[in-house]
């Protein structure tokens, strides 16, 4: 197959958050088009320049490439890594290499898919194809439409009519370029060269002390029973493995069956909200639902730092809000509650909560945290109801009644260093039910 590729021109394959060899869908039809493969990375300034040095998910994209690159040395050829804005990269790559094509898997955020355009549109000018394929997500945002070709609002009708298109679908699974097909070696379809894989200094990066721990899909079994309890390690950890796809979802979610029904539905979730950003890209900065424009938040600034910091005497907010700054990653069940703590209990706008988890979270997802916030503050599309105000410490007895996660967060808990709840809950909880509803009238 080798001797038959044509050696003058390459095709690039352009890795972006499908950060593996493995069943990537787009890196697999590259390998089939019959050129050599120069697989690249840039490293986007337009996304670096609002990140510290020292961003935990920097890091792990480092680390994710770096093996990918010896695991493609080791096969002659090596990931070619570029820093800068994508256009200007894009320039200076069509000026040192022939290219026929450019393959890449699809991204759906609003940023992505500007970006995108205007890279189709200086490949094309140069009559280079770029090729976008399907990876990310089992079901693309017009793939499961209400009968009437209109996008859903709701999850469960949204769930079962993906249910049925998966059931209808033959979903198959790739494989790895270097166990495709016996007697087809893709590996060698790769360009054979070595670049230099550049260190963090070069890129001006600095290692993080936070680490992407791996994925454990043990939890599915159990997973219903455990999941709402923070203090039970009862999740599968895929968040951040799914957003830079070191994992392929496909293979993730072939692996469950009939029992794993719950776990199967959450990552149901993950495609609905990035339907709704698909299709309503306008809830990055605005309410889902408009007829909570009216509301005034009190947007209090210190008390906003109190949250950040968790120190607002309320146990699970704080055992949160330190769990999250201290490993990058807060329980599902603690994100709910201290999210719907900012927005009603202290009535800051759910925008800055969500800027803030955007920060610090390792499995930050636009889609994702942007409807879960909306969710939280009952302003998006199929969110809790307004009125339903959760009390902390309620939920505290519910889901962490031996406190065993709350003192794990939270050493001095129980002694007189902690502080006195900052917000008397009966109050703040009318409060709220009060700017909510004069919001709707105001609107
Ligand atoms: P598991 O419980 O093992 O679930 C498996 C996978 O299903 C997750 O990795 C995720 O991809 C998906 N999933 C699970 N729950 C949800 C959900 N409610 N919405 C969408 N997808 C889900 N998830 C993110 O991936 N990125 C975010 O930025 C994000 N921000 C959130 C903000 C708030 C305020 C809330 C309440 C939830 C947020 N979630 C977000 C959803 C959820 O909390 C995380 O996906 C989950 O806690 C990650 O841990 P895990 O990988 O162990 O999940």
């Amino acid at each position: 197959m080798n001797e038959t590729r044509q050696n003058d021109k390459v095709s690039v394959f352009w890795f972006r958050r499908d950060l593996r060899l493995e069943d990537n869908t787009g890196l697999n039809e590259a390998l089939d088009s019959g050129r050599h493969i120069l697989p690249i990375f840039i490293f986007d300034e337009e996304i670096l320049k609002e990140l510290p040095s020292d961003d935990a998910r920097v890091t792990f994209i480092y680390e994710t490439l770096f093996k990918l690159d010896r695991q493609l040395k080791e096969w002659g050829s090596s990931l070619k890594v570029y820093k800068g804005s994508p256009l200007e990269v894009w320039k200076k790559i069509i000026q040192e290499h022939e290219i026929e094509a450019v393959f890449t898997n699809r991204d759906y955020e609003p940023y992505a898919i500007s970006r995108d355009a205007s890279i189709e549109e200086l490949l094309t000018k140069k009559g280079i194809s770029f090729k976008t394929f399907k990876d990310q997500v089992i079901f693309e945002g017009n793939e499961v439409l209400k009968d009437d070709g209109k996008p859903y609002h709701v999850f469960t009708p949204y769930k079962n009519k993906w249910l049925r298109t998966f059931g209808e679908s033959g979903l198959e699974i790739g494989q790895a370029p270097g166990q495709r097909v016996s007697g087809h070696n893709s590996k060698a379809h790769f360009l054979q060269q070595k670049s230099e894989f550049p260190t963090m200094q070069v890129l001006g990066f600095k290692e993080a002390s936070i680490k992407v721990r791996p994925y454990d899909l043990s939890c599915a079994a159990a997973y219903e029973k455990n999941r709402d309890y923070p203090s039970i390690d009862g999740t599968s950890h895929l968040g951040p493995h799914l957003r830079f796809g070191t994992v392929s979802v496909r293979k993730i979610i072939k692996s469950l069956n009939p029992a794993h029904e719950v776990f199967q539905s959450e990552l149901i979730w993950r495609e609905f909200f990035m339907q709704i950003l698909f299709h309503y890209p306008r809830v990055v900065n605005e309410n889902f639902k408009k007829k909570y424009d009216g509301i005034v938040w009190r947007n209090n600034e210190e008390e906003f730092d109190k949250w950040c910091r968790g120190e607002t005497g309320y146990a699970l907010v704080d055992a949160g809000m330190r769990e999250l700054n201290t490993t990058g990653h807060m329980h599902n069940r603690v994100r709910m509650i201290t999210a719907g703590f900012l927005c009603k209990h202290l009535l800051i706008d759910w925008r800055w909560g969500e800027s803030y988890f955007a920060r610090k979270l390792l499995d930050y997802e636009l889609s994702s945290n942007n409807g879960n916030w909306q969710w939280s503050a009952g302003t998006g599309c199929d969110a809790a109801p307004y009125f339903r105000i959760f009390n902390p410490m309620s939920q505290l007895k519910k889901f962490d009644k031996e406190k065993r996660y709350v003192r794990k967060w939270i050493s001095e808990l129980e002694t007189d260093a902690y502080p006195e709840p900052m917000v008397d809950h009966k109050m703040a909880r009318e409060r709220a039910l009060e700017a909510y509803k004069t919001g709707m009238e105001r609107y």
